[in-house]
């Protein structure tokens, strides 16, 4: 008999262990659940617009529904319109697979002043997420604080040409705003030291590359190491970005019409001005689940497993999805007990407002049939308009 198995969360690791278990049992009914009317998470939300590679793999993760039969309940939002125990009521067994969709908060004196924002907020904004808040002013020199690739996706959006952006999905409000800005300075405070720096050599080297770009060691790069250091040498564009490394924020506070971050350095406390700040030291729940109860108590007895970012913490990139992806489908066919009597999909039946991957697919094909010189696709970003393309097509 086969087993029913809901997956909460249809980003990579949902998506990697639904096409696991899928390979290795192709009979079991195994339902990817997402609280947005589309699947595929951060491949959609978080990857940077100008990363089209690294998105190819939806490509990968569309034959899971098309070609293993698994099926996607999409505007979908467990804990609010579905609970978690009737979910789990209803299912042999739940995966949590629903990341981390907070921004962690800086934790230090000011971190909630206005001109403050979150890098997971900021990528939301520009990447279109339908409960993205507004786009801020990031004014003439914004601070960034964070050096991993997360921040570095960040800078190099932010100095990027238009031209440089073609071929990307950045829609036309935020590139709009990219145009728009007027920045004339980057810092980036990291607390570590240069050679500790989590960015990945890569991202720095395509970084260096752009035109307007000067990659600059302001503070603390002594140790930096030989990709960074050919960066700092190659780059010599009108746009200072300014690497500070050793220095651990410790205060924010109004200044002006921006703010002054203190940082704790070797050399002593130091201050540095910014317009805004942009925090991009890792990402946290949104309490819509109670993380730690729920992660103590999976396991086989439970029928409840954790994947992904929601269970691993904010670290990790796709092909570590993957991975865990293999070894959590593994020992799921090893515990799961199917039960004739759980009802599975049929909990859903007659809820209104759920998409389908019928539905997403006609969404693609929009976005696609969008497509300009400059864009690969235009995002369809509005809730109403992704859950009634029809009303679109007709405007
Ligand atoms: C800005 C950014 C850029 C990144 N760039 C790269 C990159 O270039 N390359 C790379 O390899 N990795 C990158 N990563 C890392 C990669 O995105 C993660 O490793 C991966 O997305 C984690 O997958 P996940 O499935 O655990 O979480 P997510 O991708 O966040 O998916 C979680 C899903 O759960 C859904 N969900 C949440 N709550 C609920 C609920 N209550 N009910 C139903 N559904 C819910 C969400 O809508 C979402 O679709 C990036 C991450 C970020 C933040």
């Amino acid at each position: 008999m086969s087993a029913k198995i809901a997956i909460v969360g249809g980003g990579p690791s949902g998506c990697y262990t639904a096409q696991a278990l899928l390979k290795r049992a192709p009979d079991l009914e195994v339902d990817i659940i997402d609280a947005l009317p589309v699947p595929y998470g951060l491949v959609r939300y978080g990857v940077a617009a100008d990363h089209q590679g690294t998105k190819g793999v939806a490509r990968q993760f569309a034959r899971i529904f098309t070609r293993q039969n698994a099926q996607f309940f999409g505007n979908l939002r467990i804990g609010r319109d579905v609970t978690l125990e009737a979910l789990r009521r209803a299912y042999d067994v739940v995966v949590l697979a629903a990341g981390l969709p907070g921004d962690r908060p800086l934790g230090i004196p000011g971190d909630d002043l206005p001109g403050v924002i979150g890098s997971g907020a900021l990528t939301r904004a520009l990447y279109e997420h339908p409960d993205a808040e507004a786009l801020p002013e990031l004014g003439e020199a914004p601070l960034v604080i964070g050096t991993g690739n997360v921040a570095v996706d960040i800078l190099r959006l932010l100095a990027k040409t238009p031209e440089e952006l073609s071929g990307s999905d950045l829609g036309a409000g935020p590139s709009d705003w990219l145009a728009a800005q007027k920045i004339r300075q980057i810092t980036v405070v990291g607390r570590s030291s240069a050679a500790a720096a989590r960015f990945s050599p890569v991202m720095i080297k395509e970084l260096a590359e752009l035109s307007r770009v000067d990659l600059r060691l302001a503070a603390g790069g002594s140790d930096a190491g030989e990709v960074l250091a050919a960066a700092v040498a190659g780059s010599a564009g009108p746009l200072p970005i300014d690497f500070r490394f050793e220095s651990r924020p410790v205060a924010l506070e109004p200044l002006g019409d921006g703010l002054q971050l203190t940082v704790e350095t070797p050399r002593g406390r130091e201050t540095i001005a910014a317009s805004s700040v942009i925090s991009a030291i890792g990402f946290t729940g949104d309490g819509s689940f109670d993380r730690d109860g729920l992660l103590a108590e999976a396991g086989g007895a439970a029928r409840l497993y954790a994947a992904g970012w929601f269970r691993t913490g904010p670290v990790g990139a796709i092909p570590q999805c993957r991975e865990e992806g293999q070894r959590l489908a593994q020992q799921i066919l090893d515990e799961v007990q199917p039960d004739p009597a759980r009802i599975g999909r049929a909990l859903f039946a007659g809820r209104a407002g759920i998409t389908d991957f019928d539905h997403w697919q006609h969404l693609d094909a929009l976005e696609l049939a969008g497509a300009t010189d400059q864009r690969c696709r235009r995002k369809i970003s509005r809730r109403d308009d992704m859950l009634r393309p029809a009303n679109l097509q007709d405007a």
